[in-house]
């Protein structure tokens, strides 16, 4: 579908839950009613991932909270990778999980999983993520078993916190065929973290060489010479890629959300019994997509990116 300004709006982010086992600083906050029992049943997911097919989407992803704690989640793969619309189907997930079900994923017809790792410390993972980085580090390992690549790590650099660790992210992707994606912290709910931007790390790593066609989606990727992998930029502050922004979201609440900058909503909830609604309100998301987020004014998103869909 084409929006107001041109742009081909096909790419949807649907929120499976709101329920995370982390505890990332700039991202988590429990806002309440992150209950199991209140999420979107498998039917509803998959008939709304149809509509959206209907409409024109042709790429999807999965996120959260995190996706890969529904015990559903390959039931809704499977349907979802039987549809005729999809060319892209993928998921973003912290790693937690993923060496036990990489490889029913990969069967149930995922394409693809980009994966959160935001400290390769292991005491830091626990004590500021709650994550065990030895997991993180077996679902990579089950990623490139099952063949579910390219694989992309997103990594949002927060100052004072884990800014020391740029050089070993960026060793990462020299020593493993994966892109190390440097993600600039939004401004998400009540956060009050800090970020560094994509041009500020450029700077201080200059032997980053830009890679022919370096613009990859949202992301600008660059190499140091002879690395297996690369290192991109995504700068939704600094340098915003709202020109060429395909993206609608759908949170784990049914609430459509055309720009992740802008705290316009489209419920879908009142509507939900019928498929016809369902399909004019994603047109009329489709519609109202902003130009341009609003990260360069004084904003911040009304919801934090857990409660939201990353
Ligand atoms: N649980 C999954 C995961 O950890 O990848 C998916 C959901 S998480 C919300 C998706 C991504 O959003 C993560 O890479 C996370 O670091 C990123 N994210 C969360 N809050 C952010 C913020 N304030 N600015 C930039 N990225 C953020």
């Amino acid at each position: 579908m084409k929006d107001t300004f041109g742009r081909t709006v096909d790419y949807l982010r649907f929120s499976l839950t709101k329920r995370c086992q982390l505890t990332c600083p700039h991202c988590a906050k429990n806002e309440g009613g992150c209950l199991k029992e209140s999420e979107m049943k498998t039917d509803t997911v998959i008939r709304l991932s149809r509509l959206f097919g209907e409409c024109g989407f042709r790429k999807i992803r999965f996120t959260g909270g995190e996706p890969l704690l529904r015990n559903d989640i390959c039931e809704i793969i499977s349907a979802v990778s039987d549809m005729p619309f999809y060319d892209d189907i993928a998921l973003t997930t912290n790693g937690q999980l993923l060496a036990l079900l990489a490889s029913d994923l990969k069967q149930s017809g995922l394409h693809r999983v980009n994966i959160s790792l935001n400290t390769l410390n292991a005491q830091r993972s626990k004590e500021m993520f709650g994550a065990d980085l030895s997991n993180t580090f077996s679902g990579i390992e089950a990623v490139f078993r099952h063949g579910l690549t390219p694989l992309k790590i997103n990594t949002v650099i927060l100052k004072g916190q884990n800014d020391d660790e740029i050089a070993d992210f960026i060793a990462l992707a020299h020593e493993y065929p994966l892109t190390v994606r440097f993600i600039e912290l939004m401004p998400m709910g009540d956060s009050k973290e800090e970020g560094i931007s994509g041009a500020q790390i450029l700077r201080m790593y200059p032997q980053l060489l830009p890679v022919e066609n370096k613009a990859d989606g949202v992301a600008m990727n660059y190499r140091e010479s002879n690395a297996k992998g690369t290192v991109g930029f995504i700068n939704p502050i600094s340098s915003c890629f709202c020109d060429s922004c395909s993206r609608m979201r759908l949170t784990a609440d049914g609430t459509l959300r055309p720009c992740l900058g802008n705290n316009l909503e489209i419920p879908l909830v009142d509507v939900m019994y019928n498929n016809d609604l369902i399909k004019q309100r994603i047109q009329d998301a489709v519609r109202q997509k902003p130009c341009k987020n609003s990260f360069s004014k004084a904003f911040i998103t009304n919801r934090t990116m857990n409660n939201l869909g990353g």
